[in-house]
């Protein structure tokens, strides 16, 4: 399986912001977006240049792409999927994204990061309505259920989580319930819910080009 494996850091370093790539590590002062915010690179200190339409285009699919740790073709391919349906091809795009199980997995807090959930994935960890998936991309549908596999509940990993408050925040088109770690999708999130700051805007005129 194919996959991204340039440094994560400067993954976000490039784009000037925190892609909560690395798990906890992400939420400490040793983050380098906290420490170094500026490109990597000889040039990096000289700062960001300003960039043209096509600039602000390239950019913003760059970091939904590392965000969601998909490669080229596959972002362009559930681009263009999306805009085949009829509806809006932004909220589209971003729902087909988001319901992405690893991308689940990681939302629902059963994985710190979108490359830890696609390992436990892979390695047979999951379940989806009781059967083992071992697909991250598999698209989840509304009522469907991510377990983790029984014989697997008790890796350490998951210890913490199954003492956390069962209040804590969570997108609202997920739930959980942590003691048992499972999880479902409640309904079809709009596109104000999923946004999280990407301008989908900038992302359809990229494709349109
Ligand atoms: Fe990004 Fe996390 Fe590295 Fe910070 S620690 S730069 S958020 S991957």
């Amino acid at each position: 399986m194919a996959r991204n494996l340039d440094p994560k850091c400067k993954q976000c370093r490039r784009e000037g912001e925190k892609l909560f790539l690395k798990g906890e590590r992400c939420f400490t002062p040793k983050c380098p977006i906290v420490k170094r915010n500026y490109p990597p690179g000889q040039h990096g200190l000289k700062g960001r240049p300003r960039l043209s339409g096509f600039g602000l285009q390239l950019r913003e699919k760059q970091k939904v792409k590392r965000l969601y740790r998909l490669l080229e073709d596959q972002l362009r391919h559930y681009f263009e999927s999306a805009s085949q349906k009829t509806g809006n091809t932004a909220e589209l795009f971003l729902q087909a994204l988001e319901l992405r199980l690893d991308n689940v997995l990681f939302r629902l807090g059963l994985a710190q990061s979108r490359d830890q959930a696609r390992q436990l994935i892979s390695h047979g960890h999951v379940f989806v309505n009781n059967r083992s998936v071992n697909l991250p991309s598999y698209a989840l549908r509304i009522g469907e259920q991510v377990s983790i596999k029984p014989k697997s509940e008790g890796m350490k990993l998951f210890e913490p989580i199954k003492k956390t408050d069962e209040k804590r925040q969570m997108a609202k088109w997920l739930s959980f319930d942590a003691k048992a770690l499972k999880g479902s999708v409640q309904y079809l999130p709009s596109l104000e819910e999923l946004k999280q700051g990407i301008q989908t805007q900038l992302i359809v005129e990229y494709y349109s080009r």
